[in-house]
Protein backbone atom coordinates (compact mmCIF):
# COMPACT_ATOMS: atom_id res chain seq x y z
CA UNK A 1 0.00 0.00 0.00
CA UNK A 2 2.56 2.23 0.83
CA UNK A 3 4.98 1.47 -2.06
CA UNK A 4 1.66 2.78 -4.15
CA UNK A 5 1.84 5.93 -2.35
CA UNK A 6 5.73 6.68 -2.92
CA UNK A 7 7.30 5.05 -0.45
CA UNK A 8 10.59 2.61 -0.46
CA UNK A 9 10.39 -0.37 1.41
CA UNK A 10 13.97 -0.66 3.51
CA UNK A 11 15.40 -3.12 5.70
CA UNK A 12 14.52 -2.49 9.35
CA UNK A 13 18.77 -2.75 10.06
CA UNK A 14 18.86 0.34 7.97
CA UNK A 15 18.47 4.00 7.81
CA UNK A 16 14.87 5.24 7.37
CA UNK A 17 12.31 8.20 7.15
CA UNK A 18 9.79 6.21 8.57
CA UNK A 19 9.32 2.80 10.35
CA UNK A 20 6.21 0.77 11.33
CA UNK A 21 6.34 -1.28 14.07
CA UNK A 22 3.56 -3.97 14.10
CA UNK A 23 3.41 -5.51 17.52
CA UNK A 24 1.52 -8.53 18.53
CA UNK A 25 -0.66 -9.23 21.87
CA UNK A 26 0.25 -13.33 21.89
CA UNK A 27 3.67 -12.02 22.68
CA UNK A 28 4.18 -11.72 26.69
CA UNK A 29 6.21 -9.04 26.35
CA UNK A 30 5.77 -6.42 23.60
CA UNK A 31 5.36 -3.52 25.68
CA UNK A 32 9.01 -3.84 26.24
CA UNK A 33 10.35 -5.68 22.89
CA UNK A 34 8.29 -2.26 21.57
CA UNK A 35 10.52 0.19 23.39
CA UNK A 36 13.23 -1.30 22.83
CA UNK A 37 12.93 -1.36 18.96
CA UNK A 38 11.71 2.52 19.07
CA UNK A 39 15.32 3.10 21.06
CA UNK A 40 17.48 1.08 18.53
CA UNK A 41 15.77 3.21 15.82
CA UNK A 42 16.03 6.44 17.83
CA UNK A 43 19.88 5.86 17.41
CA UNK A 44 20.16 4.90 14.22
CA UNK A 45 17.61 7.76 12.40
CA UNK A 46 16.12 10.01 15.55
CA UNK A 47 14.49 12.57 12.62
CA UNK A 48 12.58 9.39 11.62
CA UNK A 49 8.83 9.13 11.97
CA UNK A 50 7.82 5.79 14.34
CA UNK A 51 4.68 4.21 13.98
CA UNK A 52 3.04 1.66 15.87
CA UNK A 53 0.65 -0.90 15.12
CA UNK A 54 -1.11 -4.26 15.31
CA UNK A 55 -3.10 -5.86 18.07
CA UNK A 56 -1.19 -4.34 20.97
CA UNK A 57 -1.48 -0.58 19.22
CA UNK A 58 -5.42 -1.59 19.50
CA UNK A 59 -4.98 -2.92 22.90
CA UNK A 60 -3.52 -0.09 24.81
CA UNK A 61 -2.66 3.04 22.30
CA UNK A 62 -2.51 5.20 25.39
CA UNK A 63 0.37 3.39 27.26
CA UNK A 64 2.44 3.29 22.96
CA UNK A 65 1.98 6.66 23.03
CA UNK A 66 3.90 7.43 25.90
CA UNK A 67 7.10 5.71 24.90
CA UNK A 68 9.58 8.27 23.96
CA UNK A 69 10.45 8.64 20.44
CA UNK A 70 6.73 7.43 19.12
CA UNK A 71 5.06 9.66 16.51
CA UNK A 72 1.77 7.72 15.74
CA UNK A 73 -0.01 4.94 17.01
CA UNK A 74 -2.74 3.44 14.75
CA UNK A 75 -5.65 1.17 15.59
CA UNK A 76 -6.92 -2.04 13.24
CA UNK A 77 -8.95 0.00 11.37
CA UNK A 78 -6.85 3.18 10.57
CA UNK A 79 -3.27 1.14 9.80
CA UNK A 80 -4.66 0.98 6.52
CA UNK A 81 -4.47 4.52 6.24
CA UNK A 82 -0.63 4.98 7.30
CA UNK A 83 0.35 7.30 4.58
CA UNK A 84 -2.89 9.81 5.03
CA UNK A 85 -2.09 9.82 8.84
CA UNK A 86 1.43 10.47 7.98
CA UNK A 87 1.70 12.91 5.65
CA UNK A 88 -0.40 14.83 9.05
CA UNK A 89 2.64 14.25 10.92
CA UNK A 90 5.10 16.61 12.21
CA UNK A 91 8.37 15.33 14.33
CA UNK A 92 8.53 16.44 17.16
CA UNK A 93 5.15 17.09 17.95
CA UNK A 94 3.21 14.67 20.57
CA UNK A 95 2.45 11.47 19.58
CA UNK A 96 -0.79 11.01 17.54
CA UNK A 97 -3.54 8.36 18.42
CA UNK A 98 -5.72 7.47 15.91
CA UNK A 99 -7.81 4.12 16.76
CA UNK A 100 -11.66 3.60 17.56
CA UNK A 101 -13.53 1.37 19.31
CA UNK A 102 -12.80 -2.35 18.46
CA UNK A 103 -16.60 -2.97 18.24
CA UNK A 104 -17.08 -0.46 15.12
CA UNK A 105 -14.21 -1.95 12.77
CA UNK A 106 -15.65 -3.09 9.89
CA UNK A 107 -14.68 -3.98 6.61
CA UNK A 108 -11.99 -6.56 5.47
CA UNK A 109 -8.13 -5.51 3.63
CA UNK A 110 -6.78 -8.40 1.85
CA UNK A 111 -3.08 -9.07 2.16
CA UNK A 112 -0.24 -11.34 2.09
CA UNK A 113 3.33 -11.63 2.51
CA UNK A 114 6.11 -11.12 -0.08
CA UNK A 115 9.21 -11.97 1.29
CA UNK A 116 9.51 -15.32 -0.41
CA UNK A 117 8.61 -16.32 -3.99
CA UNK A 118 8.13 -19.59 -3.05
CA UNK A 119 5.42 -19.79 -0.43
CA UNK A 120 3.04 -17.03 0.63
CA UNK A 121 0.55 -16.46 3.43
CA UNK A 122 -2.59 -15.18 2.38
CA UNK A 123 -4.73 -13.54 4.49
CA UNK A 124 -8.62 -14.81 4.02
CA UNK A 125 -10.38 -14.45 7.16
CA UNK A 126 -9.85 -11.62 10.26
CA UNK A 127 -11.36 -11.21 13.88
CA UNK A 128 -13.20 -13.80 15.99
CA UNK A 129 -16.40 -13.89 17.23
CA UNK A 130 -15.14 -16.55 19.82
CA UNK A 131 -14.57 -15.98 23.62
CA UNK A 132 -12.06 -17.86 24.70
CA UNK A 133 -10.88 -16.98 28.34
CA UNK A 134 -7.91 -16.28 27.87
CA UNK A 135 -7.48 -14.76 24.54
CA UNK A 136 -7.50 -10.75 23.75
CA UNK A 137 -7.86 -11.61 19.69
CA UNK A 138 -11.20 -10.18 19.42
CA UNK A 139 -10.38 -7.14 21.22
CA UNK A 140 -7.78 -6.53 19.52
CA UNK A 141 -9.01 -7.52 15.66
CA UNK A 142 -13.02 -7.54 16.54
CA UNK A 143 -15.61 -9.80 14.90
CA UNK A 144 -15.37 -12.49 12.80
CA UNK A 145 -14.92 -10.94 8.42
CA UNK A 146 -13.93 -11.97 5.44
CA UNK A 147 -12.76 -11.92 2.12
CA UNK A 148 -15.18 -12.45 -0.76
CA UNK A 149 -14.56 -16.09 -2.58
CA UNK A 150 -14.34 -14.10 -5.33
CA UNK A 151 -11.57 -11.80 -4.85
CA UNK A 152 -9.25 -14.93 -2.48
CA UNK A 153 -9.74 -16.58 -6.18
CA UNK A 154 -8.36 -13.35 -8.27
CA UNK A 155 -5.72 -13.24 -5.60
CA UNK A 156 -4.20 -16.68 -5.55
CA UNK A 157 -4.22 -16.49 -9.30
CA UNK A 158 -2.20 -13.35 -9.15
CA UNK A 159 0.16 -14.73 -6.63
CA UNK A 160 0.48 -17.90 -9.38
CA UNK A 161 0.88 -15.83 -12.07
CA UNK A 162 4.16 -14.11 -10.20
CA UNK A 163 5.25 -17.67 -9.49
CA UNK A 164 4.53 -18.34 -6.05
CA UNK A 165 3.89 -22.52 -5.34
CA UNK A 166 2.46 -22.47 -2.37
CA UNK A 167 -0.09 -20.53 -0.81
CA UNK A 168 -0.85 -20.70 2.97
CA UNK A 169 -4.37 -20.07 3.85
CA UNK A 170 -4.30 -17.66 7.02
CA UNK A 171 -6.97 -15.75 9.28
CA UNK A 172 -7.70 -15.25 13.21
CA UNK A 173 -10.14 -18.17 12.80
CA UNK A 174 -9.81 -19.47 9.56
CA UNK A 175 -12.20 -22.29 9.64
CA UNK A 176 -15.19 -19.38 10.13
CA UNK A 177 -14.45 -18.12 6.98
CA UNK A 178 -17.69 -16.75 4.92
CA UNK A 179 -18.99 -13.49 7.42
CA UNK A 180 -19.05 -10.85 5.18
CA UNK A 181 -17.36 -7.97 5.60
CA UNK A 182 -19.40 -6.34 8.51
CA UNK A 183 -19.40 -9.46 10.28
CA UNK A 184 -22.64 -10.67 8.75
CA UNK A 185 -23.40 -14.09 7.64
CA UNK A 186 -23.64 -11.95 3.78
CA UNK A 187 -20.94 -14.06 1.85
CA UNK A 188 -23.14 -17.12 2.29
CA UNK A 189 -19.98 -18.95 1.60
CA UNK A 190 -17.75 -21.69 3.68
CA UNK A 191 -14.79 -22.61 4.09
CA UNK A 192 -15.29 -26.34 2.22
CA UNK A 193 -16.71 -23.76 -0.26
CA UNK A 194 -13.48 -21.64 -0.40
CA UNK A 195 -11.14 -24.57 -0.56
CA UNK A 196 -12.62 -26.35 -3.33
CA UNK A 197 -12.53 -23.60 -5.42
CA UNK A 198 -9.08 -22.62 -5.14
CA UNK A 199 -8.31 -26.31 -5.79
CA UNK A 200 -8.64 -25.32 -9.44
CA UNK A 201 -6.64 -22.64 -9.69
CA UNK A 202 -3.83 -23.09 -12.11
CA UNK A 203 -0.36 -22.38 -11.35
CA UNK A 204 -0.73 -23.04 -7.20
CA UNK A 205 0.77 -26.30 -6.43
CA UNK A 206 0.34 -26.51 -3.14
CA UNK A 207 -2.40 -24.98 -0.71
CA UNK A 208 -1.73 -25.66 3.28
CA UNK A 209 -4.39 -24.40 5.72
CA UNK A 210 -2.83 -22.40 8.28
CA UNK A 211 -4.82 -23.07 11.50
CA UNK A 212 -8.49 -24.25 12.19
CA UNK A 213 -10.15 -24.97 15.28
CA UNK A 214 -11.38 -28.34 15.46
CA UNK A 215 -15.40 -28.19 15.81
CA UNK A 216 -14.78 -26.42 12.42
CA UNK A 217 -12.82 -28.95 10.69
CA UNK A 218 -15.73 -30.52 9.38
CA UNK A 219 -15.34 -34.07 8.04
CA UNK A 220 -16.18 -32.58 4.39
CA UNK A 221 -12.81 -30.47 4.64
CA UNK A 222 -11.16 -33.65 5.69
CA UNK A 223 -12.83 -35.58 2.73
CA UNK A 224 -11.87 -33.08 0.36
CA UNK A 225 -8.58 -32.54 1.24
CA UNK A 226 -7.63 -36.32 1.15
CA UNK A 227 -8.81 -36.45 -2.45
CA UNK A 228 -7.47 -33.06 -3.28
CA UNK A 229 -3.88 -32.96 -5.52
CA UNK A 230 -2.84 -29.05 -4.63
CA UNK A 231 -4.21 -29.25 -0.54
CA UNK A 232 -1.14 -30.68 1.70
CA UNK A 233 -1.67 -33.29 3.65
CA UNK A 234 -1.14 -31.42 6.27
CA UNK A 235 -3.28 -29.53 9.66
CA UNK A 236 -2.56 -27.60 12.73
CA UNK A 237 -5.75 -27.72 14.52
CA UNK A 238 -5.73 -26.12 18.24
CA UNK A 239 -6.26 -28.22 21.39
CA UNK A 240 -5.12 -26.02 24.63
CA UNK A 241 -6.01 -29.00 26.99
CA UNK A 242 -6.83 -32.53 26.93
CA UNK A 243 -8.90 -32.12 30.18
CA UNK A 244 -12.64 -31.42 29.30
CA UNK A 245 -12.85 -29.53 32.73
CA UNK A 246 -9.90 -27.11 31.50
CA UNK A 247 -11.43 -27.12 27.85
CA UNK A 248 -15.06 -25.33 29.58
CA UNK A 249 -13.16 -22.93 31.73
CA UNK A 250 -11.36 -22.03 28.37
CA UNK A 251 -14.38 -21.60 27.25
CA UNK A 252 -13.34 -23.60 24.30
CA UNK A 253 -15.60 -24.78 21.84
CA UNK A 254 -15.59 -28.80 21.93
CA UNK A 255 -14.23 -31.19 23.99
CA UNK A 256 -11.75 -34.11 23.95
CA UNK A 257 -13.37 -36.44 22.28
CA UNK A 258 -13.92 -34.58 19.11
CA UNK A 259 -10.54 -33.76 19.20
CA UNK A 260 -9.71 -37.30 19.04
CA UNK A 261 -12.31 -38.07 16.35
CA UNK A 262 -10.65 -35.53 13.69
CA UNK A 263 -7.29 -36.57 14.44
CA UNK A 264 -8.98 -40.01 13.73
CA UNK A 265 -10.53 -39.46 10.32
CA UNK A 266 -7.45 -37.33 9.37
CA UNK A 267 -5.12 -40.44 9.91
CA UNK A 268 -7.85 -42.92 8.87
CA UNK A 269 -7.76 -41.16 5.41
CA UNK A 270 -4.07 -39.90 5.38
CA UNK A 271 -1.60 -42.09 7.06
CA UNK A 272 0.92 -39.93 6.15
CA UNK A 273 -0.58 -36.53 7.16
CA UNK A 274 0.98 -34.64 9.16
CA UNK A 275 -0.80 -32.91 12.61
CA UNK A 276 0.10 -29.69 14.66
CA UNK A 277 -1.35 -29.40 18.25
CA UNK A 278 -1.56 -25.91 19.98
CA UNK A 279 -1.78 -26.44 23.73
CA UNK A 280 -1.28 -24.04 27.08
CA UNK A 281 0.07 -25.31 29.81
CA UNK A 282 -0.66 -23.73 33.17
CA UNK A 283 -3.97 -22.41 32.48
CA UNK A 284 -5.57 -21.30 36.18
CA UNK A 285 -7.48 -24.44 37.96
CA UNK A 286 -5.16 -27.10 36.06
CA UNK A 287 -4.19 -29.45 38.46
CA UNK A 288 -1.53 -32.24 37.86
CA UNK A 289 -4.25 -34.54 37.42
CA UNK A 290 -5.61 -32.39 34.82
CA UNK A 291 -2.31 -31.61 33.51
CA UNK A 292 -0.94 -35.58 33.05
CA UNK A 293 -4.58 -36.01 31.40
CA UNK A 294 -3.40 -33.50 28.59
CA UNK A 295 -0.33 -35.05 28.68
CA UNK A 296 -1.82 -38.72 28.33
CA UNK A 297 -4.28 -37.68 25.65
CA UNK A 298 -1.54 -36.08 23.89
CA UNK A 299 0.54 -39.32 23.91
CA UNK A 300 -2.59 -41.23 22.95
CA UNK A 301 -2.98 -39.06 20.03
CA UNK A 302 -1.37 -40.16 16.26
CA UNK A 303 -0.13 -36.40 15.89
CA UNK A 304 3.39 -35.24 14.92
CA UNK A 305 4.09 -31.97 16.43
CA UNK A 306 3.32 -29.63 19.38
CA UNK A 307 3.61 -25.84 19.31
CA UNK A 308 3.69 -25.26 23.32
CA UNK A 309 2.38 -22.08 25.00
CA UNK A 310 2.61 -21.30 28.62
CA UNK A 311 -0.33 -19.73 30.15
CA UNK A 312 0.24 -15.72 30.56
CA UNK A 313 -1.99 -13.35 32.32
CA UNK A 314 -3.39 -10.94 30.02
CA UNK A 315 -5.54 -8.11 31.12
CA UNK A 316 -9.48 -7.81 30.52
CA UNK A 317 -9.91 -12.05 30.05
CA UNK A 318 -12.29 -14.07 32.01
CA UNK A 319 -9.34 -16.43 32.88
CA UNK A 320 -8.05 -13.46 35.50
CA UNK A 321 -10.76 -15.05 37.56
CA UNK A 322 -10.41 -18.30 37.97
CA UNK A 323 -8.82 -20.16 40.27
CA UNK A 324 -6.14 -21.97 41.46
CA UNK A 325 -3.47 -19.96 39.96
CA UNK A 326 -0.61 -22.42 38.35
CA UNK A 327 3.11 -20.96 40.35
CA UNK A 328 4.78 -19.77 37.18
CA UNK A 329 7.91 -22.54 37.99
CA UNK A 330 5.05 -24.93 37.82
CA UNK A 331 3.98 -23.87 34.58
CA UNK A 332 7.70 -24.06 33.18
CA UNK A 333 7.98 -27.21 34.19
CA UNK A 334 4.72 -28.91 31.80
CA UNK A 335 5.84 -26.84 29.22
CA UNK A 336 9.24 -28.34 29.15
CA UNK A 337 7.71 -32.02 29.71
CA UNK A 338 5.44 -31.12 26.80
CA UNK A 339 8.01 -29.76 24.73
CA UNK A 340 9.63 -33.68 25.24
CA UNK A 341 6.63 -35.08 24.34
CA UNK A 342 6.78 -33.08 20.94
CA UNK A 343 10.39 -33.70 20.32
CA UNK A 344 9.15 -37.47 20.33
CA UNK A 345 6.59 -37.27 18.53
CA UNK A 346 7.99 -35.48 16.13
CA UNK A 347 10.85 -37.63 15.82
CA UNK A 348 8.95 -40.87 15.13
CA UNK A 349 6.63 -39.20 12.36
CA UNK A 350 10.00 -38.53 10.70
CA UNK A 351 11.50 -42.28 11.52
CA UNK A 352 7.92 -43.75 10.13
CA UNK A 353 8.38 -42.25 6.72
CA UNK A 354 12.34 -43.00 6.61
CA UNK A 355 12.92 -44.48 2.96
CA UNK A 356 9.64 -42.75 1.42
CA UNK A 357 9.91 -40.84 -1.11
CA UNK A 358 7.97 -37.76 -1.16
CA UNK A 359 7.60 -34.42 -2.88
CA UNK A 360 10.46 -31.27 -1.82
CA UNK A 361 9.38 -27.79 -2.61
CA UNK A 362 12.70 -25.97 -2.29
CA UNK A 363 12.58 -22.50 -1.45
CA UNK A 364 15.07 -19.82 -2.62
CA UNK A 365 16.81 -18.84 0.77
CA UNK A 366 20.49 -20.16 0.95
CA UNK A 367 22.09 -19.98 4.38
CA UNK A 368 25.69 -21.87 5.03
CA UNK A 369 25.70 -23.06 1.57
CA UNK A 370 22.32 -25.19 1.80
CA UNK A 371 18.71 -24.95 0.84
CA UNK A 372 15.80 -25.96 2.94
CA UNK A 373 12.11 -27.29 1.52
CA UNK A 374 8.92 -29.40 2.89
CA UNK A 375 7.56 -32.04 1.83
CA UNK A 376 3.78 -32.20 1.41
CA UNK A 377 3.64 -34.04 5.00
CA UNK A 378 5.69 -30.98 6.59
CA UNK A 379 8.59 -32.95 7.42
CA UNK A 380 11.84 -30.41 6.61
CA UNK A 381 14.64 -31.30 4.41
CA UNK A 382 18.20 -29.51 3.67
CA UNK A 383 20.45 -30.01 1.24
CA UNK A 384 23.57 -28.32 -0.40
CA UNK A 385 22.15 -24.78 -2.53
CA UNK A 386 21.50 -25.71 -6.08
CA UNK A 387 20.16 -22.59 -7.77
CA UNK A 388 18.29 -25.25 -10.25
CA UNK A 389 16.12 -26.36 -7.22
CA UNK A 390 14.59 -22.90 -6.31
CA UNK A 391 11.07 -23.09 -6.42
CA UNK A 392 10.68 -26.53 -8.12
CA UNK A 393 9.12 -29.41 -6.84
CA UNK A 394 12.07 -32.33 -6.64
CA UNK A 395 11.23 -35.90 -5.60
CA UNK A 396 13.27 -36.89 -2.74
CA UNK A 397 13.96 -40.10 -0.77
CA UNK A 398 13.48 -39.48 2.83
S1 LIG B 1 -10.88 -18.96 18.68
FE1 LIG B 1 -10.48 -18.40 20.83
S2 LIG B 1 -8.24 -18.40 20.95
FE2 LIG B 1 -8.75 -18.28 18.77
S3 LIG B 1 -8.80 -16.07 18.32
FE3 LIG B 1 -10.88 -16.68 18.80
S4 LIG B 1 -11.11 -16.24 20.99
FE4 LIG B 1 -8.91 -16.27 20.56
Amino acid sequence: MMENEGFEKKSFEEAADVYVINTCSVTDNADKECRQLVRRIQRRAPESMVVITGCYAQLKPKEIAEIPGVDLVLGAAEKFNIAQHLAALTKGDPAKIHSCDIGEVTGFNSSWSVNDRTRTFLKVQDGCDYSCSFCTIPMARGKSRSDSIENVLRNARELAANGVKEIVLTGVNLGDFGKGPDGNKKHEESFYDLVRLLDEVEGIDRYRISSIEPNLLTNEIIRFVASSKRFMPHFHIPLQSGSNRILALMRRRYKRELYADRVQSIKSLMPHASIGVDVIVGFPGETDEHFKETFDFIHSLDVSYLHVFTYSERANTVALDIEPVVPMHTRHERNKQLRNLSYMKQKYFQEQHKGQTRKVLFEGHEKNGMMEGYTDNYIRVSTPYREEWVNQIVDWNL
